[in-house]
């Protein structure tokens, strides 16, 4: 009998891991992978539908074709997870798998912030940033408020990309003299875990004329008064943009895998990425693990050092290396037009052989539940753990 791996969410880390599995070509592995959606979408590109130079359309990178040999693809919602016995249930299914791989990510939480959801916009959800971009269209300058409105969250430069984008914006549309523009963040800088970083985005911030407020939290907006609520100050707006707060989604939480986590993320081990349950593992933003940590979610404790922000999975030359590639990729128009890539090697798309299996590495049968990932190391998501050195393309303009 094949070894069954459910992975949950198809999103960077549910489909990396789905690919390394099938590039492994080990026969005695059967991978399910279980998605919501019909489409993946790059977070990058919610920029592109906020500035209106792509449609939602446009970014969605269609499921159905990817195709990846012993791998089948089921669009159905999760609706409970039992750790314990690692029976998973769906609008349609109900599994009981060998292995069970949560990467559910992480969603939003707006009510978090009072007066938010009633007068706020926000960019991190495809919805929201075209709501974003409607709005924009009839904004005829003032002053922008863009806040962090809770740490952790996806990310961290996407504030800060914003706020120059807009700047850009403004500028082409003549409004910028008669608006201006603040980043407002809890956190004492803009990427603890690379100095040199933050030191270029606050610079650039600057040169851009940008007010930038770090270790300030916005509490709540006042959506009559459209003031903004600090805790000894308050702020004007005529548009509020927030970073809305993270959760795991609620299937997550009401599985319990988040007890033992910190701040209400699944608990894992951190070098293998297995939670308490066996079998069981949590990869990706919905993980309380350092690696991602770094750069999707910024943690306030237990930060690694810069050293261990690393960028496993791209290394192997599966997904996109680097944010650029990846929007060079994406943006190329031929994601859009002849189908998804979302790998630099075509060979991914391709039907698989049995010679292809041949000249790969030996198939290995995971003889643990770590070995979950093909190679036999720790299953591991490419996410934006790419940021730190993304960013040293900052100071030669690289987020415009
Ligand atoms: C504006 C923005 C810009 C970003 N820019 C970058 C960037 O430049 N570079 C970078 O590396 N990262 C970037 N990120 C972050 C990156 O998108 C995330 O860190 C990454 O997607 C996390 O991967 P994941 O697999 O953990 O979760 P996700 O990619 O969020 O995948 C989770 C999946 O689970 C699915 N799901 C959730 N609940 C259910 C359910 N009940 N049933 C079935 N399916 C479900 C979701 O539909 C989703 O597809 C950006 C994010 C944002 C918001």
């Amino acid at each position: 009998m094949p070894t069954h791996v459910l992975i949950l969410g198809a999103g960077f880390g549910g489909l990396e891991l789905a690919a390394r599995l099938s590039e492994s070509g080990d026969p005695s592995l059967r991978v399910t992978l279980v998605e919501q959606s019909d489409a993946f979408v790059f977070g990058f590109a919610k920029f592109d539908v906020l500035f209106g130079r792509r449609t939602f359309d446009q970014v969605k990178c269609p499921y159905r074709d990817v195709s990846l040999a012993g791998v089948q693809f089921r669009q159905e919602r999760v609706t409970s997870v039992e750790p314990r016995t690692r029976r998973v249930v769906t609008d349609r299914a109900a599994y009981r798998p060998d292995v069970l791989v949560v990467a559910l990510g992480a969603t939003y939480e707006p009510a978090a912030t009072p007066g938010f959801a009633e007068d706020g916009f926000e960019f991190y959800s495809l919805p929201g940033a075209d709501r974003l971009r409607r709005r924009l269209a009839s904004f005829a300058g003032g002053e922008i408020i863009v806040a962090i409105l809770r740490v952790p969250f996806k990310c961290p430069p996407a504030p800060y990309e914003s706020a120059l984008l807009l700047h850009e914006y403004l500028v082409e549309r003549g409004l910028r003299d008669a608006s201006s523009i603040e980043v407002i963040t809890p956190m004492d800088s803009p990427i603890p875990v690379s100095p040199a970083a933050s030191a270029a985005i606050v610079a650039g911030l600057a040169e851009h004329g940008i007010r930038y407020t770090p270790r300030h939290r916005v509490r709540e907006i006042d959506p009559v008064a459209h003031v903004a609520h600090l805790k000894s100050e308050t702020r004007r707006y005529d548009l509020f943009i927030g970073i809305p707060a993270h959760r795991v989604p609620t299937v997550v939480e009401e599985s319990g895998l988040t007890a033992g986590g910190t701040d209400g993320w699944i608990a894992v081990d951190r070098r293998t990425l297995a939670t308490p349950y066996p079998n069981v593992y949590a990869i990706g933003d919905c993980a309380d693990a350092p690696s991602p940590a770094p750069a999707c979610l910024p943690r306030p404790r237990r930060e690694p050092s810069p050293t261990t922000s690393s960028r496993p999975s791209t290394a192997q030359g599966r997904l996109p290396r680097t944010t650029a590639e990846a929007r060079a990729t994406s943006s190329s128009g031929a994601a859009a037009s002849a189908g998804w890539t979302p790998t630099s090697s075509p060979a991914r798309h391709r039907p698989r052989r049995s010679s292809d299996r041949r000249s790969s590495s030996p198939p290995r049968k995971p003889s643990s539940p770590r070995a979950a990932s093909a190679d036999g190391s720790p299953p591991r998501v490419t996410s934006c753990r790419i940021i730190a050195s993304e960013l040293r393309d900052l100071g030669r303009g690289g987020l415009t």
